[in-house]
């Protein structure tokens, strides 16, 4: 699968990952042994949080490399990295505040991914400013804090080319509302990222605290526009689905993590009617494929409606419109231009899968019809970073995370 020939492969414009928690890679596979009671999001964090009593800077930056590989491969050439892991084992900071953000910095300047990097802010257990629990000491800061950490990762980033910072106030679970509206004032440009309503639970808890659901309150507070990206939003009612649209904000849906916690469905066909904007992310890393993304995403709307073809306007190619749509949400959560260059992405326009195919129905073939990626050559900037399907420094990259695999397995 040497393809680059531009007379048979299918170009198309590098897709943006607009969310990943790169450590999590590490763990994929691993939670997916039935507990002794009800599995949930929950029981998942659980494990989640031991697997990072043991990770340190280099198992971070050697899992980030490698995730960051994949993306790749899979056809994205930039990551919104949604970065919380910020302490030491024992929850102090490490001597150098940003030394994890580094460490991902480090990560995307080895594999050559673009980075929208979002440090996030974290210091509550529940809503109302409940106090941190000890699976989340790694994370926690106060808002002085993040924004000296803030500053440190714009620092961190600047060598690399293209790379912004943005801020990412966890959830409505982890800041107060004084805190929402001090980072928002403190930064008051670029990319603003949450997580929002993507468990039941955290709905009834908000209910139960405020009175209102966690998009409805967050609304409210008049600060949410086109910079932000609420992540998830899976639990929303249609006047917050009409809500999130006319405030030009991008959700950012993540259907293959979402299935595998058992989050539940956006109601994608409302809110792309309402003109909403919507990106895809990897999440929790646990299987990186663009493709199967944003198939998952139409086959949860086929699937909770009991019909076909969801999410393309009539007559439209389902594969396009996801496509277009993906790299226009993630381009606004990503804080880039609307025609920024993403880089390039080749399919292998001989590939078997697309034979006799041609236009959009390659892009339905690829997203539908085919179990491999089809990708085989990558440029992001002016360099080449997958060739025949496989990234240039993939070998190096693989022996350091296997080494780290065997270490924290072990
Ligand atoms: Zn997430």
């Amino acid at each position: 699968m040497t393809m680059t020939s531009s007379a048979v492969a299918f170009r198309l414009p590098g897709m943006i990952n607009l969310h990943s928690h790169a450590f999590q890679r590490g763990m994929a596979g691993l939670t997916e042994r039935a507990g002794m009671g009800e599995d949930s999001f929950w029981t998942w964090r659980e494990v989640m949080y031991r697997f990072i009593d043991r990770l340190t800077p280099d198992d971070v930056e050697a899992i980030a490399a490698m995730a960051y590989v994949e993306m790749l491969e899979a056809g994205y050439t930039r990551v919104c990295e949604f970065h919380y892991l910020h302490h030491d084992l024992d929850g102090r900071p490490y001597a150098n505040l940003a030394e994890m953000a580094e460490r991902i910095a480090a990560a995307a300047a080895t594999t050559g991914i673009g980075l929208t990097l979002l440090p996030v802010l974290y210091s509550h257990s529940g809503f109302g400013g409940q106090p941190p629990v000890a699976g989340q000491r790694r994370f926690l800061n106060d808002t002085d804090r993040y924004l000296r950490l803030r500053e440190a990762t714009l620092a961190a980033v600047k060598a690399l080319p293209g790379a912004n910072v943005g801020i990412a106030p966890h959830s409505l679970r982890a800041v107060t509302l004084d805190q929402l509206h001090a980072v928002s004032n403190a930064v008051p440009a670029g990319p603003v990222h949450i997580h929002i309503a993507e468990q039941e639970k955290e709905v009834a808890d908000c209910r139960a605290w405020s009175g209102r659901t966690p998009v409805e309150w967050l609304l409210g507070t008049g600060l949410v526009d086109a910079r932000w990206c609420l992540i998830h939003a899976t639990h929303v009612t249609p006047d917050e689905v009409a809500g999130m649209a006319a405030a030009g904000a991008v959700v950012g849906l993540c259907p293959i993590t979402e299935a595998n916690l058992g989050d539940g469905i956006f109601p994608a066909v409302p809110f792309i009617g309402a003109s909403g904007r919507l990106g895809v992310g990897t999440d929790s890393n646990v299987l990186i494929s663009l493709a199967e993304e944003l198939r998952t995403l139409e086959y949860g709307q086929r699937l909770s409606s009991r019909q076909r073809t969801k999410l393309a306007p009539r007559g439209q190619s389902v594969g396009r419109t996801l496509f277009d749509l993906a790299l226009a949400g993630g381009r606004q959560a990503a804080g880039t231009a609307v025609d920024a260059d993403t880089g390039t992405v080749h399919l292998d326009g001989a590939a078997i899968e697309l034979a006799g195919r041609s236009g959009d129905a390659r892009l339905d073939a690829w997203v539908f019809a085919s179990a491999r990626p089809l990708v085989c050559e990558v440029r992001v900037g002016d360099r080449r970073v997958v060739d025949g399907g496989r990234h240039i420094g993939r070998a190096a990259v693989e022996a350091r995370f296997a080494a780290v695999m065997t270490k924290l397995c072990g």
